[in-house]
């Protein structure tokens, strides 16, 4: 499952810089998590950043976006060929 961020963030700011895959983002009102692109950092670490480092506990895994480990992971397989393919063109 991708995660996703409550109306109870306070817009510190602390979980952009800790996502590895730059899913998340502020939005018009708080910040917001792409789920194109969270893993729930699958490929990257054994748990959650955002998660770790929310001081309001704000971040829950979002029903509407179930993915098993597998799936989690292959999207990560996938971030990374658009990163590489990406960095080959410049
Ligand atoms: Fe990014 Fe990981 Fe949080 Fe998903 S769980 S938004 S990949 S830090
Ligand atoms: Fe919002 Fe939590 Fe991210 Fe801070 S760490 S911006 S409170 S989701």
């Amino acid at each position: 499952m991708s995660l996703k961020i409550l109306d109870a963030c306070i817009n510190c700011d602390v979980c952009e810089s800790e996502c590895p895959n730059g899913a998340i983002s502020q939005g018009p009102e708080i910040y917001q998590i792409d789920p194109s692109k969270c893993t729930e950092c699958v490929g990257h670490f054994e748990t959650s950043q955002c998660t770790e480092v929310c001081p309001v506990e704000c971040i829950i895994v979002d029903p509407e976006h179930i993915e098993t480990k597998q799936q989690l992971f292959e999207k990560y397989q996938k971030l990374g060929r658009v990163f590489t393919s990406f960095r080959n063109k410049q």
